[in-house]
Order: C-alpha cells, then structure tokens, then sequence
C-alpha cells in the first residue's frame, strides 16, 4: 500500500490516511497522496497484463491496505468501444470517436467505482452506518456495496429520483428517505442528522476515497489507448469525481513514467436546467455559486452546487478545455441516437456527451481527425420515465 498521506486540496494541510475524515478543517476536499515512486517501482504497465479485467487491476494506486480481502462486485474493467460509424456521421475520420460504456459496471453506473473503493475503506477506518444523499445513481451504488460490507446505508433522495434508483435501495436492504427537494436539501439532511445518528457521510468529494475509485477511468483509457490519451474527452459532470479522479490518474500515470505530459482537453457536459460550472466557467469565475430552480431529466447531472467546483474549474482551464449546457429535449434526443447508432444503452447523460460533441465539432472546437473520449455514464433503462416524457423522435 503506497499511500502516504491524505492532503486538502485547497490549503494544502496534511492528515494521516490511518484516520477516518471528510473534509479538511478549512471546510474543503481531501485528496489521497501516494509514494508514486514506489509504486511505480512494483508495480508497470507491462505488469498488469495478466490481471483480471476490474478496477482493481490498479491496486497498487488505490488505497486498501496490503493484504486486505477486496470485497468485489466486478466493477470496472468496462469497455472502450469504437463508434466509426457514429464518427462518420458526424464527420470524424475513422478511428477517432470512442465511446467508454460505463452501464456495464455493477448497479448500471459508473458511481459503483467509487463505492466500491470508498466502502471497504469507510469500513477499514472504523464506520459501521454508512449515509449518503443522491440524485440518483450513488444512492444504488452505495446500496450495493454496503450490503457487499455487510454495513449500514441511510439514503437521501429527492422524492422524483427515476424509480430504478429507489428500487436498487431497497433490493440491497438500505434505508431509503425520499424528500421533497434537491439533493442539496438531501445533503442538508444528512449533515444536520450525521452526528446524532452515528453516520459517515459518503457524500461526493466530502470523503477521500469515491475519487480514488473514480480515477481508474482514466487509468483504464490510457490502457485501452496503447498507454496514450485521447485529444478530447466529454463527461457528463455533477459533483465532479470522474474529472477530478481521471485529472489526478494522468498526473499519477505521467509521474511514474506510463505516459507523457500530454493531456486531453477535458469538456464538463452539464443540462442547461443545471449547469454551475458551465456558467461558472464562461464567467471566468474560480468557483461556482449555487444554480437556483436546478431541474433535469438528467438525473446524474442535477447538482446545483459541489463542493469541487474550484478543481473542476482548475482542470477545464489547465486542459484546455471548456463547459457546455445541453437542453433536455436535445440530450434526450442524442440518448436515442447514441443508442441507435451504436447499439449502447445511452443514458441522458450520455445523450448530452454526444449532442455536446456535435456542437464542438460544427463549431471547429474539436478537429473531425481528433480522438475522442465520449462517456456513457449509466445505463439507460435506469431512466423509464424520462424516455416516456421525451417519446423518440421519427426516424
Ligand atoms: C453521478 C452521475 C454523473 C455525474 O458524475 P460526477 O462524477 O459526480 O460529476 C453523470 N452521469 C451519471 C449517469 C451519474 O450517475
Ligand atoms: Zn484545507
């Protein structure tokens, strides 16, 4: 186990990794430090090859101590598809457009990463009842992987979460409360009731850990590239994880040697009902203040305030890249052409990803003989009631 050290992300003060934490004293995100040349020293891209397809191809970066028995549901390990076809369509040379399917993880999302990671280490600290307010996916996967522990999940979702998710809460025995509102009144609950009730909060970057799990994202799409990146990567963002984990595995990758100081431009795709950092980006602000009246079918994505929001605009600038806001009726539209065009079981988000990259390609953001990265964060049929609202349009 090579981490060494847990560090806040704003102020930079340090805490031992021994203890269970959520944010540092100044109120902000911790971030796992690792001894990356040591790691780098067991551990090698050539190494890896024999290793079981899942996240934990990459443990020697991930922070379960030696010799701890890794609880699994087969997380990670998802596909990296070529969309030629889908490309063409949009005008890309061949071999440019990849689509990283993530609704093949447990729990039909990306989420399962990071509790899968963030669980066992809540459990290894010492947490027995385990709390989390979710739009939607997190909630499930949390489920899932408390019940795996053999721990306690507690909840908190907005009463008009799609179905899917709160059926995944009580198939996996968790302690489900729906409330009329955000999940930042959710959030609110939580922080309100933690202490009284013996809770760890497993909120979105408020524990160390789901960002650890998130970051093998990126470890795998160098991996599936031959140890290179793409030009381009659109992601769907709320809180932040997957583009603060993938920003942090490039650094952790370029500092042991498995690639180069090359990086993709990374692109936040929000819903224009919701979109904090979009705005917050094309006002050259360093944070983003809270989106009033958030509302999107797009349940991933309605996160009217993170606690990120300063990393995830760090990253876009530092990248080169940009945010872009999507409408609901486009995203759901580009959800069924995603689907359609490349057998993908599009979510909403994954819908936005592509109406997003259609945008950057007509606007000559991004070159039709660039490679890109587009994510399909979750599986659709998590989303019934979104796709009944927003039938298909004729072929
Ligand atoms: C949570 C979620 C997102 C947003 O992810 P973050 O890493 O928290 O920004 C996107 N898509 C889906 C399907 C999600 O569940
Ligand atoms: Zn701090």
């Amino acid at each position: 186990m090579f981490v060494t050290q847990l560090s806040c992300w704003a102020c930079g003060l340090h805490y031992s990794p021994d203890t269970l934490l959520n944010l540092c004293t100044c109120g902000k995100p911790l971030r796992v430090d690792y001894d990356l040349a040591a790691a780098g020293r067991a551990v090698s891209p050539a190494l890896l090859t024999g290793r079981p397809r899942n996240l934990w191809r990459y443990r020697e970066l991930l922070p379960l101590p030696d010799g701890y028995e890794i609880p699994t549901l087969g997380e990670g390990g998802t596909p990296l598809l070529p969309a030629d076809a889908l490309g063409e369509e949009l005008g890309m040379e061949p071999g440019c457009l990849f689509i990283k399917d993530e609704a093949l993880n447990p729990t039909g999302s990306f989420k399962a990463r990071g509790m899968a990671v963030a669980v066992p280490m809540a459990k290894h600290l010492g947490a027995t009842r385990l709390a989390v307010p979710s739009a939607g996916n997190a909630g499930g996967a949390l489920a899932a992987y408390a019940a795996l522990a053999g721990l306690e999940a507690f909840i908190f979702m907005p009463s008009d979460v799609p179905a899917a998710n709160r059926l995944e809460c009580e198939i996996a025995g968790a302690q489900l409360t729906l409330v009329d509102g955000l999940i930042t009144d959710c959030a609110h609950i939580v922080q309100q009731r933690k202490e009284a009730e013996g809770w760890f909060d497993m909120s979105t970057l408020r524990e160390p850990y789901r960002v650890e799990g998130k970051k093998t994202m990126g470890y795998e799409i160098a991996e599936q590239m031959g140890w290179t990146l793409p030009d381009v990567i659109l992601y769907p963002t709320g809180g932040g994880t997957g583009l603060v984990g993938m920003w942090k595995a490039f650094d952790e990758m370029e500092q042991m040697g498995w690639i180069d100081s090359r990086r993709p431009r990374m692109i936040s795709v929000q819903a224009a009902g919701c979109a904090p950092i979009e705005r917050a980006f094309a006002s050259k602000a360093s944070h983003a203040t809270m989106f009033e009246n958030a509302h999107t079918v797009a349940a991933g994505l309605r996160v009217p305030r993170a606690i990120g929001d300063f990393i995830m605009l760090d990253i876009l600038r530092k990248s080169g890249g940009s945010a872009i806001a999507i409408e609901d009726a486009e995203l759901m539209d580009e959800a069924y052409h995603l689907g359609a065009a490349t057998g993908i079981c599009a979510c909403p988000e994954g819908g936005a990803c592509l109406a997003a990259l259609t945008k950057l390609i007509a606007n000559g953001h991004v070159e039709t003989d660039e490679t890109v990265v587009l994510f399909n964060t979750g599986t659709g049929v998590k989303y019934a009631e979104a796709f009944a609202a927003y039938p298909r349009p004729q072929l």
